[in-house]
């Protein structure tokens, strides 16, 4: 088993890096945030204090952070991964980061023998707990099937979708499909609540039907509770779609609705809604009407 060095311990790294070490991985382990650094080692991974610490000595790093720029920083910033890792080390970043950035990543890392593969989750911090995450991955066969034993321990399936890049591709399709649901699931419940219908009703007799979708089980009790408490946070989605907004524009495809909600998203966040949960979609849609749509 290689020691594997980890990199990001916010709400989604470190219930990841928690699961590692219960599973027999040595670890060790670096954050911004000492606090986050000392509650893992506490579990017994070795606490850092820099990249180039967390580096030396790991065959694995694995990143678990915010976006493109932030990756970008710790991978090929000064005294970063690049500078630091043994050729023959492979990175696995499971940030949801842009595709574009993801290979800029892989093509610098490739000529000084360092290998990658992009692998960002869904599933949320409850999956990261559990370590049922769905990992996306993009990225060669051979890293792809070294890696398979740590996603074993994190998720409960790991897709080799294609090349490097193609996980993070995966991951924007994922989070323009989850974005424009909520907003699908808003606009109708509030036409339901305008005609004086109980929106409760409807979500009861529609979501066995053709409608129906894990988004509506998971956020309809949500919105009809006006429960907005993150899940998922309305900033990090608007961080998702601008990464599929770029790459919309970069490969020439068509996104006019994700670019609509986004506008929505960037309205919320203006509001003082961008810790919200994503399901404060509804909220945008209460404005506009001036009622709200909650269980009668
Ligand atoms: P987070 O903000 O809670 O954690 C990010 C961590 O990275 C923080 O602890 C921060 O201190 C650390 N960090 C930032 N820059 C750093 C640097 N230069 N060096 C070392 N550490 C640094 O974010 P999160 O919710 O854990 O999300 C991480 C990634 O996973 C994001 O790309 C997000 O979109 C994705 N994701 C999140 C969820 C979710 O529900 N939260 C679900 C699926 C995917």
């Amino acid at each position: 088993m290689k020691n594997i060095g980890f990199i990001g311990l916010g709400i989604m790294g470190k219930p990841m890096a928690c699961n590692l070490i219960k599973a027999g991985y040595s670890l060790k382990v670096f954050d911004l945030v000492t606090s986050a650094v000392e509650s893992v080692s506490a579990l017994g991974a070795t606490a850092c204090s820099s990249i180039r610490e967390v580096t030396e000595g790991s065959g694995i790093i694995i990143t678990m952070l915010p976006n493109s720029p932030h990756v970008k920083s710790v991978v090929l910033g000064k005294d970063g991964v690049a500078e630091h890792a043994a050729k023959g080390t492979l990175l696995i970043d499971m940030s949801s980061i842009a595709p574009g950035a993801s290979q800029e990543i892989q093509a610098v890392l490739k000529p000084k023998g360092i290998r990658m593969i992009d692998a960002p989750v869904s599933g949320g911090e409850p999956k990261a707990v559990d370590g049922t995450l769905a990992i996306m991955v993009g990225g060669e066969q051979d890293d792809f099937d070294e890696a398979m034993p740590i996603f074993k321990v994190l998720g409960s399936s790991a897709v080799l979708v294609g090349p490097i890049g193609s996980g993070n591709t995966c991951k924007l399709t994922n989070q323009i499909i989850v974005a424009l649901n909520i907003t699908a699931l808003s606009e109708g419940l509030m036409l339901a609540e305008r005609a004086g219908t109980d929106p409760e009703k409807v979500f009861e007799a529609i979501k066995n039907g053709l409608a129906g979708s894990t988004v509506m089980n998971a956020k309809a009790p949500m919105i009809l509770d006006g429960n907005f408490k993150p899940g998922f946070k309305i900033d990090l989605h608007i961080k998702d779609l601008a990464n599929a907004l770029e790459t919309g524009y970069a490969n020439g495809s068509p996104l006019p609705l994700t670019a609509e909600v986004m506008q929505m998203l960037q309205t919320l966040h203006s509001d003082g809604e961008g810790q919200s949960d994503h399901s404060a979609i509804m909220k945008y849609y209460e404005k506009v009407a001036g009622i709200k749509v909650r269980r009668h």
